[in-house]
């Protein structure tokens, strides 16, 4: 049987448009579909533009230490608006990027929404149900088009809690980045990486802002001595945490002065916050599998996410599907790296499966974080006793002229059996960069000593890793 193309990707975002890219330059005839702008969710409404916004918001401690440093900085104002505009003619220019790449790649870019009539046939339509779309439909016909493989690449959406009261006056994060004022008060639901980075980014733009969590902690999963230094970090930049909420019960009231949060917590109180317009439910993302027409098909959606095996192929044997409606690590590399062992594997005649071992990953609160490994409780759960935990927390030089306290505290994981750094993880200024070269150390098995047997550069935060005892 011949089909329109060798493979057709649902979903241009980070996993798709690689995966695309890469089984066309094997020479496959490659087709794509895409509903938004292309680049997904990293591009438009995740990693590109919330880093910059994170740029934007270390500005304001920067003028202040420059002082220590004989600086004298005039009198500095920040305009909202004019930043927001900056970061979204940056994504802009980041489509037409994507453009071209796809362009050059010679894989074919249709406009539309992408669903399933069969295992091998894709109707696009408009996606009318989108509210990116609504009343501007791209497409007023729908076409189809038959495919050998087909990758299900369509990524994830913010959820909104919906036992809340009065939720529906909460933004996500999908339209935070087109706010056109500043909020003056945010309250943010959620203490994972969305509700901790946007805290961070608004707080230091100068937004008052209350972070709403269920637990005691932030970030669960990560690091206890991570979730304490990025906590206590927060607070002592002005963050407020309302903590053991029964955010069930919670009611978010429109009223005249803003909006009003009751939140009732565990011990049986209640806190009242006043916030703006907006405030942000970042309480978790979920696979966007609505209307996709996966009954058409054998694809298991299992706990809400498309199934797939270590080869990402789902239950229909012509199906695969990588990324964040796979629910494994939600991450735009490793996305990329599952499109591109898909692609490799399957037009380029290797067998490459996507390792999910020591995947490192950052958290651009301030304090940055960046980890990579095991925590120390999943070590100690592997290893037992045979744990060794090197732990190092002191103020940066940088901080020394400007007086301030900020600390960089690291933090090494070694199994003393084998002497492996089995986990690394840093809180401090730079935390993201540096991690990045210690998991390539961690990711080919090094262990503590081959650690002290490297040199430091100094003076640098760096050399800590390679300096603890
Ligand atoms: P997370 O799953 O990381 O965190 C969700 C947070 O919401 C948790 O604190 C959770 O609390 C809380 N929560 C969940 N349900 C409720 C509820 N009903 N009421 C109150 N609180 C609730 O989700 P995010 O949205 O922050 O991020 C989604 C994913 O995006 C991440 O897992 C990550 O993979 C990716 N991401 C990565 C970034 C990076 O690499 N820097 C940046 C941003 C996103 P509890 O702990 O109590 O369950």
């Amino acid at each position: 049987m011949s089909y329109d193309f060798d493979l057709f990707v649902i979903g241009a975002g980070s996993g798709g448009i690689a995966t695309a890219r890469r089984a066309a330059q094997y020479g496959a005839k490659v087709g794509i579909v895409e509903s938004d702008r292309l680049g997904g969710t990293c591009v438009n409404r995740g990693c590109v533009p919330k880093k910059l916004m994170v740029y934007a918001s270390h500005f304001p401690a920067g003028f202040e230490e420059s002082a220590g440093y004989g600086w004298t900085v005039g009198e500095s104002s920040f305009d909202w608006l004019k930043m927001i505009t900056a970061v979204n003619d940056e994504v802009t220019r980041l489509n037409g990027i994507y453009q071209r790449m796809l362009d050059t790649s010679e894989v074919k870019l249709y406009e539309g929404y992408g669903k399933f009539i069969d295992a091998h046939t894709i109707e696009i339509g408009d996606n009318l149900d989108s509210p990116y779309n609504a009343g501007n439909p791209r497409n007023g016909l729908s076409r189809k088009v038959t495919a050998e493989k087909i990758l299900i690449a369509v990524g994830g959406k913010p959820v909104k809690p919906k036992n809340i009261k009065g939720i529906e006056h909460a933004i996500t994060s999908r339209e935070i980045f087109n706010v056109k004022e500043q909020p003056k008060r945010m309250v943010i639901i959620g203490g994972g990486y969305i509700g901790v980075e946007f805290a961070c980014i608004l707080n230091g733009l100068g937004t008052e802002v209350t972070v709403v969590i269920r637990g005691d902690k932030i970030l669960r999963g990560f690091d206890e001595d991570i979730r304490d230094e990025i906590q206590t970090g927060m607070q002592n930049h002005g963050i407020k945490f309302v903590t053991g909420c029964n955010c069930d019960r919670m009611v978010i009231d429109k009223t005249d002065s803003g909006l009003k949060i009751t939140v009732p917590t565990n011990d049986g109180k209640e806190e009242t916050i006043v916030a703006d317009a907006a405030s942000l439910a970042a309480t978790g993302r979920k696979p966007d599998l609505a209307n996709l027409g996966l009954e058409n098909t054998q694809v298991e959606v299992v706990k809400g996410a498309v199934a797939v095996d270590e080869y990402n192929k789902t239950a229909e044997d012509n199906i695969y599907a990588v990324g964040d409606c796979t629910d494994r690590i939600n991450l735009t590399p490793v996305a990329i790296n599952e499109g591109r062992a898909f692609a490799d594997t399957h037009f380029g005649g290797q067998s490459r499966q996507m390792s999910y071992e020591n995947v490192p990953s950052a958290v651009f609160t301030t304090p940055e974080a960046a980890t990579v490994g095991l925590s120390e409780a999943e070590a100690k759960e592997k290893y037992g006793d045979a744990v060794k935990v090197y732990r190092s927390k002191f103020r940066p030089m940088y901080y020394t002229l400007p007086d301030k306290q900020e600390k960089t505290m690291m933090k090494l994981i070694v199994d003393t059996n084998t002497d492996k750094v089995v986990g690394a993880h840093m809180v401090g200024d730079g935390a993201a960069e540096i991690i990045q070269g210690v998991a390539v150390a961690v990711k080919m098995g090094a262990t503590k000593a081959n650690f002290d047997a490297t040199v430091g550069i100094h003076p640098s935060s760096a050399e800590e890793f390679v300096t603890m005892r």
